[in-house]
């Protein structure tokens, strides 16, 4: 189904309906392209996405999901495809010391940024006074370190280690920040990822750091609200529709499971790194080296915790676990019709390596005795129900020198572009890397066809301060 005519418009499949293949789609869409959108599973959202948990009855996401008032991208998504209204955002970051005890982190309501939360890291005082300041001090050098080749920066455990931080600095500031945020330990992790999640995420602008955390079922927003999207927008939908292969024959063309073979005047390729090269035909690949080394880019697992107690036993939003097994607790409103027993948590916990071999029960059993330790009415409360999903490639692993390894959303190949959160976007593994990673393709397929068009959300305006002293 071609177009080829003159005039009419272009024709464009995208391979994949995670978050990258649906911004590519809805870019592509708004831009008047003729858009069919083929996912191998039977709901979008890829990696974002929710099971229906039969004891509850309710969708529940594999893994919570939350963005950073920094992502700029993934708001602009939420925005154009109305489902912005379904997102909280969360002004204020609960820290629970090694002590049980809560410090607020929030922006000062006069200091610009890069200060506005100079007052709130000093409030973490489960940190001694020399650790405060060594910790101020190396966010100095991160705010003035230029950007450096990647691949000749160490880990950012390394530095932090270089620079002097105390073990307790690092394991109760540094890596409860930079675990969750990159998915990935502070001895694998990237210097330039980390210090991208500390500048752009909390020092460049007022409102970056805030949480905005979903408030309905991630294949909810990403899948039922999105399919209405498409509905509307002429967006043809094929789920439960694997691509076997993308060939070229003459022009780009998608093999599907039953053996049809597509053509279209241009093809997004928006799948996980790990899956490209198998549909990728071998004429692609020979055209395109690139492809043979995403192989080597490593994952890096993420746990999700789920439990439902008979009452209500933290009232905070969510919390930020310091130097405990997991990282984040968010509380979470019941879905359905509201005639569910029980009270909903999820304890999140990144970079979950440290879970293998262990059992269910036993995690279960670690995390509520943590929390009982901050809550005592979790120690009070039955436990009704309790799962573990654990992703096993929830994110990729931003290793040092892993940029060269990311390739740009144009491929040397005429009419084949890649999307998805490891290509070239500069940000680690995340919604918002995935959602630029679709505008960043939507923008090259236009080009294309010689026309320019913008999508890219501009990062959130820094002040004048931010401006002077963050090094770019
Ligand atoms: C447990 C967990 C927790 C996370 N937490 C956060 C978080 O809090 N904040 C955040 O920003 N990010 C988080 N992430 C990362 C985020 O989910 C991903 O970065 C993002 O969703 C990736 O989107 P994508 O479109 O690039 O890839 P994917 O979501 O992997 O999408 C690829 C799609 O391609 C489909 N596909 C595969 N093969 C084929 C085929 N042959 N034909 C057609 N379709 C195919 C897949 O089914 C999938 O739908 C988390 C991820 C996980 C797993």
């Amino acid at each position: 189904m071609t177009s080829g005519a003159a005039g009419a418009a272009p024709t464009v499949a995208v391979v994949g309906g995670g978050l990258a293949g649906l911004a590519a789609a809805v870019a592509l869409a708004s831009a008047e392209c003729r858009v069919e959108l083929f996912e191998a599973r039977r709901w979008l959202g890829g990696r974002a996405a929710s099971f229906h948990d039969p004891k509850t009855d309710e969708l529940v996401d594999h893994c919570q999901h939350v963005s950073m008032g920094c992502c700029t991208n993934l708001a602009d998504f939420c925005r154009r495809t109305a489902i912005d209204a379904f997102f909280r955002r969360d002004r204020t970051l609960h820290f629970i010391g090694p002590d049980g005890r809560c410090y607020p982190l929030a922006a000062s309501a006069w200091l610009p940024a890069p200060l506005h939360l100079a007052s709130g890291f000093w409030g973490l005082k489960y940190l001694s006074i020399g650790e405060r300041i060594g910790i101020a001090r190396a966010m100095w050098r991160l705010m003035r370190m230029r950007g450096a080749d990647d691949q000749r920066l160490p880990t950012v455990g390394r530095w932090l280690r270089e620079q002097g931080q105390s073990e307790r600095a690092i394991e109760w500031f540094w890596g409860v920040v930079l675990i969750s945020a990159l998915g990935e330990d502070l001895d694998r992790a990237s210097l330039s990822a980390a210090r991208k999640v500390i500048v752009d995420g909390f020092l460049a602008a007022r409102e970056a750091y805030t949480v905005e955390v979903p408030q309905a079922p991630l294949s909810t927003l990403y899948g039922v609200r999105l399919q209405a999207w498409f509905a509307r927008h002429g967006v043809a939908l094929h789920v439960n529709a694997p691509v076997r292969q993308v060939k070229l024959e003459g022009q780009p063309a998608v093999v599907l499971a039953d053996g049809a073979t597509r053509r279209f005047d241009k093809v997004v390729v928006a799948l996980p790194w790990s899956k490209v090269r198998d549909v990728l035909s071998d004429e692609i690949a020979a055209a395109w080296p690139l492809v043979e080394q995403l192989g080597s880019i490593e994952a890096a697992p993420i746990s999700g915790v789920h439990l439902w107690f008979d009452r209500s036993v933290m009232e905070l939003p969510h919390a930020v676990l310091v130097g405990r097994l997991g990282q984040w607790i968010f509380k979470r409103d019941r879905q359905g019709d509201g005639a569910h027993e029980g009270h909903y948590y999820q304890v999140v916990i990144s970079a979950s390596r440290n879970l293998a071999g262990r059992d269910r029960q036993q995690i279960v059993a670690e995390v509520c005795a943590e929390l009982a330790a901050i809550w005592p009415a979790v120690g009070a409360a039955q436990l009704l129900h309790a799962r573990v999903v654990t992703e096993h490639a929830a994110v990729f692993s931003v290793r040092p020198g892993l940029d060269h390894a990311r390739p740009l959303q144009q491929t040397p190949i005429a009419g084949l572009f890649v999307a998805g959160d490891w290509t070239a976007t500069g940000w680690p593994s995340t919604m918002e890397s995935a959602v630029r990673s679709g505008y960043l393709a939507a923008e090259a397929v236009l080009r294309s066809l010689g026309r320019e068009q913008r999508f890219l959300a501009p990062d959130l305006p820094r002040g004048w301060l931010a401006r002077t002293l963050i090094a770019d």
